[in-house]
C-alpha cells in the first residue's frame, strides 16, 4: 500500500510540475499546423513541396505535414486528408478533381474558419469547381473565360482597380524574367512593414486570370512587360479573399525551385499563411534592404537545415 501511494505521489508531483513549466512560458506563440497538398500539378510539385515545408518549418512558427494525392488517373476516392485539426491548409496541386467527399469537406473546413493558402499552379486547378473558385477569387486555364468572371487589373491612370467583363481566355505568362512587385495596399497585416515594392526572382508572372473575385482583396501587382510577351497590365500577384468565415491567401509566384528561392515569395508566402491560419501576421518588418527593389534577393532552400531568419 505504501508503495502504490508513493507511485501516487509522484505522479501528481510529476503532472504538477508540468503543469507548472506549461504556465512558465505564456508568451510562447502556438506552432501553426499546415496541411500541405500535392501530388498531381503540371509543375514539378515533387521539387518544390520540401521548399514549400522549408520556407514555412525553417521560421519555427509553423509545422507541415504533406497530403500526396494519387497521381494522374488514379483512384481518387482515396484521397480523403482529414482538415481537421490544421489552422492552415496550403494547396501545391493542380490536377484531378476531388471526390464529392472531399471537396465537400474542404469546403465545409474553409466556411468554417479554416486557413486556406493557394500557391502558384493551384489556381489553374478545378475550373468547374464553383465554390473552390470563390476560395481563390481568380484562377486561369482549364477553359476559364469570361463566363468565370472578370479580369481584374490595376489602372496606373485611375489609381484604382477595375473589373473587365470582355471576352476572352483567362491564364497567360510571357517569359520568365525577374520582376518588380508593387503593395497596393501597405496597410494589410501581410504588407505592413514591408518596402512598398521589391523584385521577385525570374518567374511567371500570371496574368489573364480571371473569376468570381468576390470579397477579393488585391494586396499587391506586377506589371507585365509586353517586351517579355508580358500582357501590357498590371496584373494581381498577392490577393486575400474571405470565404464564409475563412481567410484564403493567393499567390501566384512559385513557378519552379528557382523561383522559389526568391525572398520575394519566401517571404510573402510566410506573412500569407500565418494571417490565413491566424488573421494576424506576427513576423517583424523587413527593410529594403533585405527585400531589395534593384536586384531580386534569393535564399538558398536547397539544404533541408537551412533555417530562416527574415
Ligand atoms: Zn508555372
Amino acid at each position: 500500500m505504501k508503495t502504490s501511494s508513493t507511485g501516487l505521489m509522484i505522479c501528481i508531483v510529476a503532472l504538477l510540475c508540468s503543469c507548472d513549466l506549461a504556465a512558465a512560458e505564456p508568451t510562447e506563440k502556438t506552432v501553426l499546423r499546415v496541411l500541405l497538398i500535392d501530388g498531381q500539378n503540371n509543375h514539378k510539385w515533387q521539387e518544390t513541396t520540401p521548399l514549400i515545408q522549408r520556407t514555412l518549418q525553417g521560421t519555427g512558427r509553423f509545422t507541415v505535414d504533406v497530403a500526396t494525392s494519387p497521381p494522374r488517373g488514379g483512384d481518387m476516392t482515396k484521397f480523403d486528408p482529414s482538415f481537421d485539426g490544421y489552422d492552415v491548409v496550403v494547396s501545391n496541386y493542380n490536377g484531378d478533381t476531388w471526390s464529392e467527399k472531399t471537396q465537400a469537406a474542404f469546403q465545409q473546413y474553409v466556411a468554417g474558419g479554416g486557413g486556406f493558402v493557394s500557391v502558384h499552379a493551384a489556381n489553374n486547378s478545378f475550373p468547374g469547381w464553383e465554390q473552390y473558385n470563390r476560395m481563390i477569387g481568380l484562377g486561369g486555364w482549364g477553359g476559364r473565360n469570361e463566363t468565370d468572371g472578370p479580369y481584374i487589373r490595376w489602372k496606373e491612370d485611375l489609381k484604382k482597380f477595375t473589373r473587365d467583363p470582355s471576352p476572352g481566355k483567362g491564364g497567360a505568362h510571357g517569359k520568365r524574367v525577374p520582376f518588380m512587385i508593387i503593395v497596393r495596399d501597405p496597410d494589410h497585416p501581410i504588407t505592413k512593414g514591408l518596402p512598398r515594392s521589391w523584385m521577385q526572382t525570374a518567374d511567371e508572372l500570371y496574368g489573364k486570370l480571371r473569376g468570381p473575385a468576390e470579397n477579393m482583396h488585391v494586396l499587391a501587382t506586377g506589371y507585365s512587360n509586353p517586351d517579355t510577351n508580358g500582357t501590357g497590365e498590371h496584373e494581381p500577384l498577392l490577393m486575400t479573399i474571405h470565404y464564409g468565415k475563412g481567410r484564403v491567401f493567393h499567390t501566384t509566384l512559385g513557378h519552379d525551385a528557382a523561383a522559389m528561392q526568391g525572398l520575394a515569395f519566401q517571404i510573402s508566402l510566410q506573412r500569407g499563411t500565418e494571417w490565413a491560419a491566424t488573421g494576424e501576421v506576427t513576423f517583424g518588418d523587413v527593410d529594403s534592404s533585405v527585400l531589395t527593389s534593384d536586384q531580386p534577393a534569393v535564399r538558398d532552400l536547397s539544404s533541408s537545415s537551412a533555417t530562416i531568419t527574415n
